[in-house]
């Protein structure tokens, strides 16, 4: 996904830099038809480590120049790349990697920081440092046929002098388009995210639904009222998502999912994840983080207290009540939690990129309640 993110931002923003643009598309023409014949996985890194964020990739004031990939030579046969991008994901398993800006440029100074190429992961010079998954499901929780839940690893790379040939360069000091590039892969990215957080937020209603059963508490109104509220959760995500979809708009002859509804819905999902998280662990009790672990109900001495005391809903065996805290569990950890907040962009530059794409709606309606009150300019 992410990848088809990238590459369509490359397009969209070669395809703006008309004449100048044509070298970068046929490059990403003949490197989408590579990736068509040889079925290769690609990841994007995007974002950079950036050091201070107050300051610009080249501002003498930041400990180091190579916050940002930068390219550092420009040679007849291609560029060499220096820096590093942060949380890759999947990159400790993919193919290539596309590297695109993370920021927009404002000026020449920046102009080496302007880069947008693929790389093979074992190119000469890349290495990674990857953190592993915390997948596995321990001991201590009640076995669900596979030990391994699916989650990515996430990867620092560096790139220590990384030659890259002409043929994978799309982007070479057009510090101008760097804004062009990010804005459109964070927008098409946005729209991926949230399409993967409504089966996401499918599970979390699911639990929410479950364990207030499993306690027997459904039928209380506050808990009727907790449930209420991540449907809502989940059908505005879901509306919001199709809408930015259905309302799609243009850039350089690229259709892209509706700005303002793809940051709100990106937003709504990651602001709002809290709260939902927060109504499941009330809805859950203590015995989320306190009940007797899995090979406290493999011991014979200890299994039957369990059984008879931890019940809940007469209905439901205290094995599927167990087993149910112990996925409630795996799916409202920290670490998801961070990843809704910051995967594809941090709160606020959603907000930032509403209230600009907004410039238009703000203008109609200040204009409209002029004329309400009869205002003449
Ligand atoms: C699990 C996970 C997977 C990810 N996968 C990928 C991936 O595959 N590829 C990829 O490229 N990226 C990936 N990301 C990166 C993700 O897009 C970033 O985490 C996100 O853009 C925030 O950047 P950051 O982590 O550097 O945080 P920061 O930018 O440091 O943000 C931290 C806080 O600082 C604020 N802030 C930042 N800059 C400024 C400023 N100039 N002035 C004032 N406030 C500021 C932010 O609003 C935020 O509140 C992933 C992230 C996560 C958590």
């Amino acid at each position: 996904d992410i990848g088809a993110d990238a590459m369509n931002a490359i397009a969209i923003t070669a395809r703006s830099l008309g004449d100048a643009g044509k070298v970068y598309l046929e490059r990403i023409e003949n490197y989408r038809k590579y990736l068509q014949k040889t079925d290769k996985c690609v990841v994007a890194g995007v974002t950079d480590v950036k050091g201070d964020r107050h300051l610009r990739p080249s501002d003498p004031k930041q400990a180091h120049p190579d916050f940002h990939l930068r390219i550092v030579e420009k040679r007849k046969d291609g560029i060499v790349l220096r820096g590093a991008k942060v949380h890759i994901t999947g990159a400790a398993y993919c193919h290539e990697f596309f590297a695109i800006p993370c920021r927009a440029l404002s000026g020449p100074e920046d102009s080496d920081y302007a880069v947008a190429v693929a790389v093979p992961a074992n190119a000469k010079g890349i290495r990674q440092i990857v953190r592993p998954f915390h997948g596995r499901i321990s001991v201590d929780e009640f076995p669900v046929g596979s030990e391994l839940r699916r989650m990515h690893t996430d990867s620092l790379i560096i790139f220590d002098d990384v030659f890259v040939p002409w043929d994978r360069v799309f982007l070479c000091g057009e510090w101008q388009v760097a804004a062009t590039c990010v804005y459109n892969f964070a927008l098409m990215h946005r729209r991926t995210g949230c399409a993967y957080r409504i089966p996401m937020s499918e599970q979390l209603l699911g639990i929410a639904v479950a364990i207030a059963d499993y306690n027997g508490i459904s039928g209380a109104p506050h808990v009727k009222e907790k449930i209420t509220e991540i449907v809502i959760y989940l059908e505005t995500l879901t509306a919001l998502s199709r809408s930015a979809c259905l309302d799609y708009v243009m850039h350089a002859g690229i259709p892209v999912p509706n700005p303002i509804t793809t940051n709100i819905a990106k937003y709504h999902f990651a602001h709002n994840y809290h709260k939902i998280v927060e109504i499941i662990q009330d809805l859950a009790g203590g015995l989320l983080v306190t009940a007797p672990t899995y090979r406290d109900w493999q011991n014979p001495e200890t299994r039957a207290d369990i059984e008879k005391y931890l019940q809940g809903n007469p209905e439901v065996s205290t094995e599927n009540r167990l087993r149910m805290f112990d996925l409630v569990r795996r799916l409202t950890s920290g670490d998801l939690e961070t990843i809704c907040l910051h995967g594809e962009g941090s709160p606020f530059a959603e907000r930032m990129t509403i209230l600009m794409e907004a410039k238009k709606i703000i203008a109609k309606s200040k204009k409209l309640v002029e004329d309400m009150a009869g205002i003449k300019k």
